[in-house]
């Protein structure tokens, strides 16, 4: 690594976590802000930058979220910084479909040259990961006449009326929130720790159950879409076994059925490929993309085939903010680090440092039940221990906790909340992660041992 990080790229406690001034401003919290909005850690930061959230009380803490896979380029990234600081001089807003401005075309022709495969392709920006989500399912019904789409169990895709729809768990994404929007259909995910025929089957039964959703309980020809996420993300970090995302692609080409990969928490070398979808060579034909791409500012994306992205009416898409002039500024820059520090190859090496430890506890300890992930995307599932994989979130959240406590923020995941999941900014340091997976080696003796 040959960054140079403003923040000093050590864990150190000055006080317990979170402290008191910390404390303070969280009582503030709780009076101003709906409890709707939940907080994992209530550590308020102040500064940060690699590997390191520095918070309130002047605690150094080590961050394996990256903000929830956003900040993979690191916090407040040099050229992130630069790009932000010259745009937001120049000028803030124009709206986009008002008068235009180069950097959201900018923007649009990173993307067709970092999306999977060599086709004409067109782009559209937007605010979140969830009004991608929601164009792009514009876009397929557009262009295919078709209204159905498939998602899949346990797939997350944001918290808008019709995300919450695609999105599979209830609590708490949609717990009382409903109804929802109508034609949206879920099939069985080929989840490998859980299928219920064993994971050396599960390509080939999930992939004959999903054929069998859409074709007994939706029809091919009312399919607009299929969308799936390459590695689940909020369910669990979830890899389908090698094959199926290929054979879910080729079914959906032989039936007009567009594929929409939804890569707003994989996209961005957090995987070790720019994009998940590379490593099977899946092309879809539409792909949205948010988190990692614009270094923390708000950035989303549809991207996809010309055709299918030009089918829409004049004026059909956009939105006041979309591709605003200083989030595009922010993504070129963070697109410009990945290239230049090689953040898909930073990624691969930590994938490795991470798989050793994350081994070992596996062997240790007979509740860790599956260890998987790809690229700085990995994660832990815990259990009772047992034959039966009952699903531990309450050792989870003390694991968690446990890791809290001493200085490093983890995320859990997962439909049964028993996933620990780690998604380190890609430019953090070795020792760092190293002197983390230490930590996450106590919590797991304190909390299993
Ligand atoms: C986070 C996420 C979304 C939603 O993005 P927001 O920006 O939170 O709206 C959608 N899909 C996936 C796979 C995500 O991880």
């Amino acid at each position: 690594m040959t960054a140079d990080f403003s923040v000093d790229q050590q864990r150190r406690l000055v006080t317990p976590v979170p402290g008191p001034r910390s404390q303070e401003l969280h009582a503030r919290k709780t009076a101003a802000v709906s409890s709707g909005i939940g907080v994992g850690l209530p550590a308020y930061i102040e500064r940060a930058g690699g590997g390191i959230l520095v918070d309130v009380d002047g605690n150094h803490l080590i961050d394996f979220g990256s903000g929830i896979a956003v900040t993979s380029a690191g916090n407040s990234a040099p050229a992130v910084v630069q790009g932000v600081r010259d745009q937001v001089a120049d000028f803030t807003h124009t709206c986009f479909m008002v008068t235009p401005y180069e950097e959201y075309v900018a923007v649009c022709e990173a993307l067709t040259e970092l999306t999977p495969g060599g086709h004409e392709k067109r782009s559209a920006l937007f605010n979140s990961g969830a009004e991608a989500v929601e164009n792009a399912v514009k876009i397929a019904r557009t262009f295919t006449g078709r209204s159905a789409v498939v998602a899949f169990d346990h797939g997350y895709h944001g918290r808008t009326n019709l995300t919450m729809g695609l999105t599979a768990k209830n609590m708490p994404y949609k717990h009382g929130f409903g109804p929802f929007a109508p034609e949206i259909y879920r099939a069985p995910m080929a989840y490998p720790l859980r299928w219920p025929g064993g994971p050396e089957r599960c390509a080939e039964q999930a992939f004959a159950a999903f054929v069998d959703t859409v074709h007994s309980q939706v029809g091919e020809s009312n399919t607009a879409a299929v969308i799936v996420e390459p590695i689940q993300g909020e369910g669990g970090f979830v890899v389908p076994p090698l094959g199926w995302l290929r054979q879910v692609a080729d079914f959906c080409a032989e039936h007009g059925i567009l594929l929409i990969a939804d890569e707003i928490q994989t996209g961005f070398c957090r995987t070790g490929d720019w994009f998940a979808c590379e490593f099977e060579d899946v092309v879809p034909d539409l792909i949205t993309t948010a988190k990692g791409m614009a270094g923390g500012l708000p950035l989303a994306a549809v991207t996809g085939r010309a055709e299918v992205m030009d089918s829409v009416h004049a004026g059909g898409l956009g939105g006041t903010y979309g591709g605003n002039p200083v989030a595009c500024a922010a993504a070129l820059g963070a697109i410009e680090t990945m290239r230049s520090e090689d953040l898909c190859g930073r990624a691969r090496s930590i994938e490795g440092l991470f798989m050793e430890r994350l081994e070992q506890l596996r062997s240790k300890y007979a509740a860790v039940a599956d260890v998987r992930g790809r690229g700085a995307m990995l994660a832990v599932e815990l259990t009772t221990g047992d034959a039966d994989l009952v699903p531990d979130p309450t050792a989870t959240a003390a694991i968690s906790k446990h890791c809290h406590s001493e200085g490093l923020v983890t995320l859990t995941a997962g439909t049964f909340g028993n996933v620990l999941r780690f998604l380190p900014p890609l430019v953090a340091p070795d020792h760092l992660l190293t002197e983390a997976l230490d930590i996450l080696e106590d919590a797991f003796a304190k909390v299993l041992g």
